[in-house]
């Protein structure tokens, strides 16, 4: 045998995935007949390893494996036919053998090879016995058609676990193998990676609940008909979860992958009948070019993932690798799976607040609550890179309970001071849809001994664009309870005045992008101008953010607003600065005393 010819022997062993697997009954069955039949003390299917030979089953052998050089069934699996040694004593290659001269002191020996599909001699099944003997050409051929018996039941063994249960295609283990052997066939060669995801998991979900169980499978069955109908017989197609499908091509392919892709999207997206009933697929694909052999078949499959995702992001149907939006999807992953524990740990979240000014009196009436978030090992990590992740999951929850929470009590403790100071808090568009939203506030007003006009909730235009009747209503019990409504970031939707108008809230927030040029922008003033009176016609009161300047301060006041919050006053800042700074403040801001 030549080394090229053991590498692909024992590359054909190694997939079988059957080395020190547990003992099997399937197996040690076939062992036991064996050993019945030809009536020897002991029996084996035995697996020739690079440097060892392991028992897959044994009868009357005490050890599980031994060194190659000491087997016989080596031997075996170079041999033309089945082996019989019929006295190792009279065997020069095993008469020094430490199994013939020590236990179990073999004299006896027939084994025939297990030969896989594609030639490779694996091992050997074999009999052995302490007495020589000889064997009949009758039994030899008896021993080999059990060796092919042990065989089929490995082949079927192997089947079972590397072709998915639902839809017979290989799995993803069989594309681990499949590619390691592309790795060596066709190095260095350009390849590319798919990747085709069938739905977004919500509209899995909502699938699999339409149709049951039973009815999905048959759907992913339809899929996988069509996606190995459209790439033909050339194309590999492996299933690597239930709903999602890879493949493997040449980018040198004779028709350019582009055009198989768009194709094989194409059909996807196209209704078809299921029951009677039209489907279709919103499958997006990624594509991950790579030279084979660089690459392991887990990274080829998160690369292509992540383009799947970006597919998706862009309704497109498909998007090749992107390494950076990669590096920011891993982040948005890393930051979403960290936020529980951030969440449980006492110091990673916490409020700092930020002064919110009466542009008349110029007196603090009031803070809004802001989070910050400090990961161990990420720091600090700004909420405008996570609210908007949280918002999507049902931490928005956890989330808004904490700030709720620690807010009311932060406000409670700032009355004891004296301070009297009105409280805001950002709420997100998913906490308005939790039903029991009201009753939660509700009860920590009671907890804190608050009165509901002490606190303010503040919805961005955006979360009131798209909101549902039921968190309409739900925004009318808050407002029935005395709380106050805000309009956060306003100006940056699509929110008109008519529609404002139905909304019970009682503040408006012009979003910082309005205010921070004004005094450069003739055209902001304008909108700002128009802006302010009318939503002073409708009764709002007017908050300009983002005030950093002196003249944009005089501007916005020149322009009707009422309060200003901004950087020129103060900066978020954590709640005894904040007392500190109210104090001196307040006390500044007497007649007669100019405040700065
Ligand atoms: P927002 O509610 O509009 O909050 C105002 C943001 O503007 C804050 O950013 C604040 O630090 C910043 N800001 C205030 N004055 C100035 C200024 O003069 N110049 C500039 N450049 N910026 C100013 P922050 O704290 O980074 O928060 C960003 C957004 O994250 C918030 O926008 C809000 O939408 C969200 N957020 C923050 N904390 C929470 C929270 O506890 N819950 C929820 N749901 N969202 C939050
Ligand atoms: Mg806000
Ligand atoms: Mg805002």
């Amino acid at each position: 045998m030549t080394i090229s010819d053991e590498a692909d022997r024992l590359e054909a062993l190694r997939a079988l995935n059957l080395l020190d697997t547990p003992a099997s009954e399937t197996f040690d069955r076939t062992t036991r007949l064996a050993a019945r039949l030809f009536g020897t003390p002991m029996a084996a299917v035995s697996l020739i390893d690079e440097r060892r030979q392991w028992f897959k089953s044994r009868v009357g052998l005490v050890i599980a494996e031994v060194p190659r050089e000491h087997a016989f069934c080596q031997h075996t699996i170079v041999a033309p036919d089945v082996m019989v040694v019929p006295d190792a004593t009279c065997d020069t290659r095993f008469d020094a053998n430490p199994l013939v001269q020590g236990e179990p002191h073999i004299r006896f020996y027939a084994g025939a090879p297990l030969v896989t599909r594609d030639g490779h001699a694996i091992g050997a099944l074999c009999v052995l016995d302490d007495k020589p003997r000889l064997m009949a050409d009758a039994d030899r051929q008896t021993l080999a058609e059990l060796a092919a018996l042990v065989m089929a039941q490995i082949e079927l063994h192997q089947a079972g676990s590397r072709a998915d249960p639902i839809t017979g295609l290989p799995n993803q283990f069989r594309y681990q193998d499949d590619l390691q052997r592309l790795a060596r066939q066709c190095a260095g060669e350009e390849w590319i990676g798919v990747a085709v995801d069938l739905a977004p998991p919500e509209e899995i979900n909502d699938v699999l609940r339409a149709v049951g169980a039973l009815h999905a499978d048959n759907l992913v069955r339809l899929a996988a008909s069509i996606i190995a109908d459209q790439l033909g017989p050339a194309i590999q197609v492996y299933q690597v979860r239930l709903t999602r499908f890879a493949f493997l091509m040449p980018a040198a392919a004779e028709t350019d992958w582009q055009t198989v892709i768009t194709q094989l999207a194409d059909r996807l997206h196209r209704q078809v009948l299921f029951n009677d009933f039209p489907v279709s697929f919103p499958a997006c694909a990624g594509v991950v070019p790579f030279r084979m052999g660089e690459l392991a078949a887990h990274d080829i499959a998160r690369m292509a993932l992540s383009a799947v995702h970006d597919a998706r992001a862009a309704g497109e149907a498909w998007a090749l690798y992107d390494a950076e939006s990669d590096r920011a999807h891993q982040r948005r992953h890393r930051l979403l799976s960290c936020l529980p524990a951030a969440l449980a740990s006492p110091d990673q979240l916490r409020l700092v607040y930020q002064p919110r000014i009466d542009v008349r009196s110029e007196r603090c009436l009031g803070v809004e609550a802001l989070l910050r978030w400090r990961h161990p090992q990420l720091g600090a990590i700004s909420p405008g890179e996570f609210i908007p992740l949280v918002e999507q999951t049902a931490l928005s929850r956890g989330i808004t309970e904490r700030v709720m929470r620690d807010a009311l009590a932060q406000s409670a403790a700032w009355d004891m001071q004296g301070l009297g100071l009105a409280v805001s808090i950002n709420i997100t568009a998913r906490n308005l849809e939790e039903p029991d939203l009201t009753e939660r506030v509700e009860r920590a007003l009671d907890r804190h001994d608050l009165l509901p006009d002490r606190v303010e909730l503040e919805f961005t235009e955006g979360a009131l664009l798209h909101n549902s009747a039921r968190s309409m209503q739900q925004l009318r019990d808050l407002r029935a309870l005395g709380l106050r409504i805000a309009v956060d970031d306003f100006g940056t939707g699509y929110c008109n005045f008519s529609y404002l108008r139905q909304l019970p809230a009682s503040v408006v927030k012009l979003d910082q992008s309005f205010i921070r040029t004004l005094p450069s922008s003739a055209a902001d003033q304008i909108i700002v101008r128009a802006m302010i009176s009318m939503a002073h016609d409708l009764g709002y009161r007017v908050v300009a953010e983002g005030v950093e300047r002196r003249e944009v301060l005089d501007l916005i006041t020149e322009l009707g607003a009422d309060e200003a919050q901004g950087y020129w006053f103060c900066r978020p800042i954590p709640p005894d600065d904040l007392a500190e700074w109210v104090g001196e403040r307040q006390e500044g801001s007497r007649p007669g005393v100019q405040a700065g």
